[in-house]
């Protein structure tokens, strides 16, 4: 039998059909002898060798009688150690696994029928229960007593199937992984470019969008209108109604803007109470001032938030991409024309031009000016004298800030006070004033020269500075010999607990507190009563009609008799001829400012000033004759 099997094998090599680890080329060469030339025994058991090591079972069944041999290899296959009766049922059969039971036979049946050899590929099940998998190559030939026969070499791929369908699995594993990640990443960019709070495009869009416009200005690109909305009075629905009610309002001109905006436009929250509409080419960039003045006239409608019902106005900053180098830019002309619209009161559109880029540009070179000033240490005290009103003597000076600047010469506070305030810098220019004005007036007091008081103008944001006080030498000298005049909407508009806070600080210090420029912003007498302030500073403005009516005269008057009242004295600002001293003089006036008396000068002139005025008051006391004043 087995040297049947063994025969059979060496035919089906020769005839080239073996899927065997040997050589199945019959002319090759394994040990140097060609194969035809060694003997039917010596190629049996080199074959058996090859077959044990390449774990290939080999049947040989006879279709005729039905007698089939197994080697040892393919029962181990099927996981038997021997077949109770050999020939007795069909081991494949028996095996077979039920669902490839029909296709398996089935191809044997027509390899068999072609008589060619075939290949065939199906799942056994051993009797232990275990699922292998089965490749096998089989060829039918006819043997020597004239019988068909069917030879085939088994072998299991189980372990590569596993390892086949195990990497398929992690294949599919990863492509979920992938898509699962590939959404999350998509959520992920959403975010990245919407707004939470409204669902619109956020300013990471928005520049997105604008960096993709072609680079202007190109003649075969046509303009668009960018329009930087800003909300005015948000801050105070933030802060008067707590953030739900401000988130409500947001929602909702959200909407009122996604309602104006057309399919095509592209709409984005770019800041807290910000927004930016991109429109359409054409009519709609064409018409970009008219549609800025419906948004404004929308958003002047009472906004619903939580219950209230909040007016909030609305500026605009409109910009044509025909004016800038690219969209980004376009972007940044339209907030410089928003801050020019801001800079407006109430709601206003502003259009961006060539003049308001000049006029930035010269703020942004003043800004850096400023800055470069504060480093090199530009900024220095004028003094301005006041004078008792009832005997012209001199009862105190105000500090004013002056910038040397290095091409300009000496500059008044209206060329940098503002943008000072605007990059957060006025305090320090008063902290260094403060300074400085303090060392002066000691060096004064040192050389004998007669200055009561001395005031500081301070800013809002300076009484935050924790050297507030620092500066001045308040123990050793007598209280109100230092004064700090600030404007009444400091009080009115900010005096929060922090403020407060500071303002008790400065009485404990013994230092004055005086309110500037009374008279032009928001006059409140209760403001007055609660704050107590030692003197109130007539603005300009009121004392330059003075002398031209009754009318004016009386609301002098009346505010002169109203601070006595409440116990604060008068201080008379921009008294600028004779005439208006004498009459203030005689309305009963405390203090009087102005060009008519002392101009504002520099430390150094201030002294001389105040030499040349003690020799001429010794002088007057002699002749007994009053001197005109002199000017800076
Ligand atoms: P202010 O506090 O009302 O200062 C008086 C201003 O009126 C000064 O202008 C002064 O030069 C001017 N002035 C005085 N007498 C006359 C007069 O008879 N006629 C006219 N037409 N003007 C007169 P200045 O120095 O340009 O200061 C302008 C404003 O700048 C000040 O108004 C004050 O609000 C602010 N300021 C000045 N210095 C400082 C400072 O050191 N710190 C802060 N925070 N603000 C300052
Ligand atoms: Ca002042
Ligand atoms: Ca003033």
């Amino acid at each position: 039998m087995e040297r049947c099997l063994k025969t059979n094998l060496s035919r089906a090599i020769l005839l080239g059909w073996a899927d065997v680890n040997v050589t199945s080329e019959p002319s090759s060469q394994s040990d140097g002898a060609p194969l035809d030339t060694v003997s039917p025994d010596d190629m049996a058991r080199r074959l058996r060798l090859a077959l044990d090591v390449s774990k290939i079972g080999v049947f040989d069944a006879d279709l005729e009688t039905g007698h089939v041999t197994r080697d040892a290899v393919l029962m181990q296959i099927f996981g038997y150690d021997a077949l109770p009766d050999e020939d007795a049922g069909d081991l494949l059969e028996k095996t077979l696994h039920p669902d490839d039971r029909e296709q398996t036979w089935a191809t044997i049946n027509a390899g068999i029928a072609s008589g060619e050899p075939f290949f065939n590929a199906f799942r056994i099940i051993r009797p232990d229960g275990e699922v292998r998998y089965i490749r096998s190559r089989s060829v039918t030939f006819q043997d020597d007593n004239g019988h068909k026969r069917l030879l085939g070499a088994n072998w299991d791929v189980t372990e590569d199937i596993m390892l086949q369908q195990s990497l398929e699995q992690a294949r599919a594993l990863s492509e979920t992984r992938y898509k699962a990640l590939e959404g999350a990443w998509r959520e992920i960019e959403r975010r990245a470019l919407h707004d939470q709070l409204t669902g619109l495009a956020n300013r990471h869009a928005l520049l997105h969008w604008l960096d993709s416009l072609p680079t202007l200005p190109d003649d075969t690109c046509p303009s668009r209108a960018i329009l930087h909305i800003d909300l005015n009075r948000f801050k105070e629905i933030n802060d008067t109604l707590g953030h739900r009610a401000g988130d409500a309002a947001i929602i909702y001109v959200a909407g009122l803007l996604e309602g104006l905006r057309h399919q095509d436009e592209w709409l984005a929250r770019i800041g807290g109470d910000e927004f930016a509409l991109m429109l359409s080419v054409g009519k709609r960039s064409g018409n970009a001032a008219v549609i800025a003045e419906d948004i404004i006239r929308v958003l002047e409608e009472p906004i619903p938030c939580e219950g209230h019902l909040c007016r909030c106005g609305v500026s605009i900053g409109l910009a044509h991409t025909s004016d800038a180098v690219d969209g980004r830019q376009a972007l940044i002309n339209a907030a410089i024309a928003l801050s020019y619209a801001k800079a407006q009161k109430g709601s206003r559109a502003m259009v961006f031009t060539a003049e308001l880029e000049n006029r930035n540009r010269a703020i942004k070179q003043t800004a850096d000016d400023i800055l470069r000033g504060l480093e090199n240490d530009a900024f220095i005290p004028f003094y301005q004298l006041q004078f008792d009103a009832k005997t012209l003597e001199v009862c105190g000076v105000e500090t004013l800030a002056r910038w040397q600047h290095p091409e300009h010469g000496i500059l008044a506070p209206d060329r940098f006070l503002k943008i000072a305030e605007d990059i957060d810098v006025m305090w320090r220019i008063d902290r260094l004033l403060a300074e400085k004005a303090s060392a002066d007036f000691l060096r004064w007091r040192g050389e004998g020269l007669q200055v009561p008081r001395m005031s500081m103008n301070v800013s809002a944001r300076r009484l935050l500075d924790p050297q507030l006080l620092a500066p001045f030498p308040t123990k050793n000298l007598p209280k109100g010999t230092f004064v700090f005049e600030m404007l009444e909407s400091i009080f009115l508009d900010a005096l929060d607990g922090e403020m407060s806070r500071a303002i008790d600080r400065i009485r404990k210090a013994g230092i004055a507190i005086e309110i500037d420029d009374f008279g032009t912003g928001h006059a409140s007498v209760l403001g007055l009563t609660t704050l107590h302030p030692k003197r109130l500073k007539i603005d300009r403005a009121l004392i330059a009609p003075l002398t031209r009516g009754e009318r004016h005269r009386r609301l002098i008057a009346a505010i002169i008799e109203m601070g006595h009242a409440l116990d604060i004295e008068i201080v008379a600002e921009g008294v600028e001829t004779q005439a208006q001293i004498d009459l203030l003089r005689t309305m009963g006036c405390d203090v009087l400012q102005g060009y008519a008396l002392a101009r504002p000068m520099s430390a150094q002139n201030l002294a001389v000033f105040l030499q040349t005025r003690a020799v001429a008051v010794a002088d007057a006391a002699l002749r007994t004759e009053s001197s005109p004043p002199a000017a800076e």
